[in-house]
């Protein structure tokens, strides 16, 4: 791991850096012994201690209302255990899997769906179950594509992801490695020539990069995802819609161009799943789809995620967008709100 020493991990520090209010020391410090926490220098420069509801520091500063767990929340929301035949692989989907390397992150997020899972000291794969998730790989030949995630895979050194990406490449219907990651945003100088490198094989290789708000999307920011799509590789977003980071047509407007002006193409706009101790931080779908609306009103179609739900228990992603055609097929809604007949064949 990189990240041990450059990463703001005790409440005390986050309050001696004016990220968190002294006053409530004993209730961060709560929070800290249930969930990890940290925050990497780059992103900490970017909170504004003076606003008290700053979204970069609602994203990582602990708040004591994560220590209330609602019934309908759980510390597996989207069932990966239910779909996990060996250690470090989730099978969901027939042609796809997620290879889940390492369990620590160079930032922890307060909303987290794995922050159950994920932390520093949780470690990772050892190399015989890596091996053994390779082999599950290589003897399911219906698998197209591989999900790096965890944990936060660039986390690794490069020689070790150069290990995976060069065994993944030796499995021939394997033919997508995608990387799920946040430290270009977290952690950008991690991002160094030989971390692209070892994500360049011969199977197509796209990153996407988890980023909430047009903030993280800084100089340093830019220029770490600039290096690895002038290197070759494709770069695809996800973000979490989360109150009082985006919840708002012009912070989720701005989000997304910001990220097509760094050639990354927003993918997947997530409802926060019902991770335990984050309800403060959900939005309801209502108020998810009339952003949608928002954005498709405003904005380029470059700009446009897929809004999906993740269904709790392991069913997988659904799309839950706004709907623009009437039941019958008779009718469509335009981008201004207004309404038109659509002939249907006979
Ligand atoms: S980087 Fe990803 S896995 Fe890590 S804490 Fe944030 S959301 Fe969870």
């Amino acid at each position: 791991m990189t990240f041990a020493s450059n990463t703001l991990r005790s409440v005390v520090e986050l309050c001696d850096h004016g990220l968190a209010p002294r006053k409530k020391l004993g209730e961060l410090e709560a929070v800290a012994a249930r969930y990890a926490v940290a925050i990497t220098p780059t992103l900490a420069e970017l909170v504004d201690p003076g606003d008290p509801h700053d979204p970069i520091a609602r994203q990582f500063v602990p708040d004591g209302r994560e220590l209330e767990q609602m019934r309908e929340e759980s510390s597996d929301p989207i069932g990966d255990d239910a779909h996990s035949p060996v250690d470090g692989i989730v099978h969901r989907y027939p042609d796809r899997v997620l290879l889940k390397l390492v369990n620590a992150c160079a930032v922890y997020c307060r909303f987290c769906f794995r922050r159950e899972m994920v932390g520093p000291g949780r470690g990772g794969l050892s190399p015989a179950a890596v091996t053994n998730a390779l082999d599950y790989i290589r003897d399911h030949s219906q698998i197209w594509e591989v999900i790096l995630t965890g944990g936060d895979p660039l986390v690794l050194s490069a020689s070790r992801l150069k290990d995976v990406m060069v065994r993944l490449s030796s499995i021939a219907h394997v033919k997508v490695v995608r990387v799920h990651t946040r430290v270009p945003v977290a952690a950008p100088e991690s991002v160094t020539n030989a971390l692209v490198r070892a994500l360049r094989t011969d199977k197509a290789t796209f990153v996407v990069l988890h980023a909430n708000h047009s903030r993280e999307l800084g100089a340093k920011a830019r220029a770490a995802c600039a290096r690895l799509v002038d290197a070759g590789i494709p770069m695809l977003s996800q973000s979490v819609l989360l109150r009082g980071v985006n919840d708002d047509s012009e912070s989720l407007g701005a989000l997304m161009r910001a990220l097509v002006e760094c050639r990354i193409k927003p993918y997947y706009l997530h409802h926060a799943d019902l991770a335990p101790g984050t309800a403060h931080l959900r939005t309801s779908i209502a108020e998810g789809q009339a952003l949608m609306r928002a954005l498709h009103g405003r904005h380029s179609g470059l700009c446009q995620p897929a809004y999906v739900l993740d269904i709790p228990g392991g069913y997988g992603k659904s799309p839950i967008g706004p709907n623009y055609l009437s039941a019958d097929g008779s009718r469509i809604t335009d981008f201004n709100g207004g309404c038109h007949r659509y002939p249907q064949p006979d």
